[in-house]
């Protein structure tokens, strides 16, 4: 996890003063970062009998695709608003500064399935938590979140007690 951790580049005052961006592009850049991660992030699901991977907008989609085809599994995209063209569902979620929303394809999971929640990196848990909201108002069971990054100091992991979260690197600091 160390080689991991060492291909993902750090880049300060990003988007704002202040954020330490952890820029994953550079893990992505590297064929074997790139198949380490995926292989890392499924270890644990493997004979899971999961049903989906959704992946959280967008950074969320790169990794949780691969997922998917290593799992055996589909993929769903959960995405900012107005992005998809069927009928969906949202749920609304605060953010540091106002409001934000995520979408689901209303039609895209059934009550009773199986589903591992994806994202490239954990922060304060709002967006995960947000997303697992929205999955378990269908009747889904979230089998685990697994993301690359956890920000160990913001202490998301708190906010997603009641599911199984796996995460292969830690930051410390926000
Ligand atoms: P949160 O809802 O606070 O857990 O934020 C998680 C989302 O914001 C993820 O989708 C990340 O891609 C993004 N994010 C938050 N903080 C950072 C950071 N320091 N570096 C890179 N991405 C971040």
């Amino acid at each position: 996890m160390d080689e991991l951790k060492a291909l993902i580049r750090t880049i300060p005052d990003f988007p704002q003063p202040g954020i330490q961006f952890r820029d994953l592009t550079t893990l992505f850049l590297d064929p074997r970062g790139l198949r380490d991660t995926v292989m890392a992030m499924a270890e644990p699901y493997r004979n899971r009998s999961i049903d989906n991977v959704a992946g959280i907008e967008s950074r969320g989609f790169i990794l949780a695709a691969p997922l998917a085809v290593e799992l055996g599994t589909g993929f769903v995209p959960i995405r900012k608003p107005g992005k998809l063209p069927g009928k969906t569902l949202g749920v609304e979620y605060t953010l540091e500064y106002g409001e934000d929303r995520l979408e689901i394809h209303s039609d895209a999971l059934h009550q009773g399935d199986r589903v591992l929640m994806v994202d490239d990196l954990l922060a304060t848990g709002g967006t995960m938590q947000a997303a697992c909201k929205l999955v378990e108002r269908i009747g889904c069971e979230i089998v685990g979140c697994v993301v690359v990054v956890e920000l160990v100091d913001l202490k998301g992991r708190a906010k997603l007690a009641r599911y199984p979260l796996t995460s292969l690197v830690e930051f410390e600091g926000e």
